[in-house]
């Protein structure tokens, strides 16, 4: 039964149907749980959608700064539909570390959506993460990284995240004129510690 459901995935996959693949091997991975291949499909797939929802947080954020006009120095917080879209994504690398509890990159989405989310409340969980991968890959660079980034506050945006060009707008107000801002190509996202 889970070898007809991975293969029907599979074929949900080919057609460009990522949501139907993983119901499909949501089934597969319960029916039998031990199998590997269907295990590292399944999380793989749960994954991109993390990713996607993690993308999608941040857009929204993005649009919501852009439309609520907030004053780069103001008291930033989230309306309640970005920080469901943070909630949303967050419960998605869950659902991954849930079917393959050490997995390497869904740790590292999380701890750095954690950080993305809020950097004054999830620098310390992020951190927890991102030292426990180091304990188990001392030589992974990229954990190296961001265990830096993440472990650094920023001068450049007082460790908002913000671009504090355009203050996280993407676009910025010039004699009148919005033109896109050239410092974070319009993603409104800090240039010197955005690289999250
Ligand atoms: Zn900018
Ligand atoms: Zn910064």
């Amino acid at each position: 039964m889970a070898d007809d459901l991975h293969a029907q995935a599979r074929q949900a996959l080919d057609r460009g149907d990522p949501d139907a693949a993983r119901d499909l091997l949501a089934k597969a991975h319960a029916a039998s749980p031990d199998d590997a291949e269907i295990r590292e499909l399944y999380a793989g797939l749960l994954l991109a959608h993390a990713i996607h929802l993690a993308t999608d947080a941040r857009d929204a954020r993005r649009r919501d700064i852009a439309r609520r006009k907030i004053p780069y120095d103001e008291e930033f917080q989230d309306s309640p539909e970005v920080a469901r879209a943070f909630d949303a994504a967050l419960a998605a690398h869950d659902a991954v570390l849930a079917v393959e509890t050490g997995h390497e990159k869904a740790l590292m989405m999380k701890a750095t959506l954690l950080f993305r989310r809020d950097r004054v409340t999830g620098r310390e969980a992020a951190l927890a993460i991102l030292r426990g991968l180091e304990a188990a890959h001392p030589d992974h660079k990229q954990v190296t990284f961001l265990l830096k980034k993440v472990g650094t506050p920023c001068p450049r945006c007082t460790d908002t995240g913000f671009c504090p060009y355009c203050a996280g707008r993407g676009v910025r107000t010039i004699l009148r004129f919005e033109r896109v801002c050239e410092k974070c190509h319009s993603d409104g996202i800090c240039p010197v510690c955005g690289v999250l």
